[in-house]
């Protein structure tokens, strides 16, 4: 006899995480490319020295620092071991069986797996023109719909829904659906069309932002996330279903010191060297022929398609830049997300994507 396991999990897809290959440079998981500051090193060398104790599990000294950043009540905010931990506590605290998670596809690949492990359906809404495709998403909305995501910008295909659209999505979607506005890629965005989803919680009571400090703020190993619900039941649901002390003391020390105003600066100043070089990296693809979505995220898309028309062969445009020593995202079929490096990375980068192109 073998262990009995619950059926949903024979059919749930992998996540595939960005591989590391030694001697290659990682384009593969939007992490950024530069280690933590100075000063952000020295507090977690520090905390690591407390490690023998248990974390604070409520994380409040980084909830109170928050609280101020955002100007909000504390109550409105939770953190998590990564904005990923928080998509899946908010897909358990509202939906199970027979309910339903909308979201746009292609998105961000751990909502399929956090839904199905929830015991609920995923409804996938396809993106249109790799843009998340909002009137036909509530036009999916039904009596059995939960929670919705919209990943703004959109993990992998970088763009984003400008605020017209969305709240007049919002204006749509029933008051006791939960909207997540994951903004894991916020701190990239340059475009002013797009709503800063902080700036709607006044306004919608049924939205949560996630954030992370993965990505601008470079701690993607330390795994600390957070969320502003417009409703503080909504973020008293996430802390119901938070493992305790899932957010390391490590972490917490991490992300305090990177809300610091003069890290603070200096972190601003990296997202700054990212946008400036992902226009680079676009500008570049596009003179060698390529076509590609403008990204306000920090990597860009290249989608499956006719040479001709500027598209890709998405597995062989991975396996060939893997032959030149870059890794970076294939989804075969779908099309190439490529995290913006440094110069330098990037540089080799283009030199690849202009020899492929022939
Ligand atoms: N949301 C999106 C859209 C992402 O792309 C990611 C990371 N790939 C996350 C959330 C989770 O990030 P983390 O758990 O590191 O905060």
């Amino acid at each position: 006899m073998t262990v009995r396991m619950r059926p949903v999990l024979a059919a749930l897809p992998a996540y595939v995480p960005g591989r590391n290959v030694p001697g290659s440079i990682k384009l593969a998981s939007n992490e950024n490319a530069h280690g933590p500051l100075p000063h952000v090193l020295d507090r977690i060398t520090a905390a690591a020295a407390e490690a023998n104790r248990y974390p604070d599990t409520n994380s409040s000294e980084l909830l109170r620092a928050l609280a101020s950043t955002f100007g909000v009540g504390a109550e409105h905010l939770v953190v998590g071991c990564g904005s990923v931990s928080l998509c899946q506590q908010l897909v358990q605290a509202t939906a199970g069986h027979g309910d339903e998670v909308i979201f746009g596809w292609r998105s961000f690949e751990a909502y399929p797996i956090i839904t199905a492990i929830a015991g609920a359906e995923a409804v996938r809404v396809p993106l249109r023109d790799q843009v998340y495709d909002l009137p036909a998403m509530a036009q999916a909305v039904t009596d059995r719909t939960r929670l919705v995501f919209v990943c703004n910008p959109n993990n992998p295909t970088g763009t984003a829904v400008p605020g017209v659209q969305l709240t007049e999505f919002l204006d749509q979607v029933p008051s006791d659906v939960l909207v997540v506005l994951d903004e894991a890629y916020r701190e990239f965005v340059t475009d002013e069309k797009v709503q800063d989803g902080t700036g709607l919680l006044e306004r919608y009571p049924n939205i949560m932002v996630l954030r992370t400090f993965s990505k601008a703020y470079g701690l993607a190993g330390l795994r600390v996330g957070y969320g502003i619900a417009a409703d503080p039941a909504v973020a008293m649901a996430v802390r119901q279903t938070q493992i305790p002390f899932a957010v390391t003391h490590v972490a917490q020390a991490a992300a305090l010191a990177s809300l610091e105003p003069e890290a603070k600066r200096q972190l601003d100043e990296r997202v700054a060297e990212v946008v400036a070089e992902r226009t680079r990296v676009t500008d570049g693809l596009r003179a060698a022929g390529y076509q590609l979505p403008d990204s306000e995220a920090n990597f860009v898309w290249l989608a499956e398609g006719p040479a001709e028309q500027g598209g890709i062969d998405a597995a062989a445009f991975g396996a060939g830049c893997e032959e030149r020593g870059l890794i970076v995202r294939a989804f075969a079929g779908a099309g190439v997300r490529i995290t913006i490096g440094t110069a330098a990375e990037n540089d080799k980068f283009l030199a690849a994507a202009t020899e492929l192109r022939g």
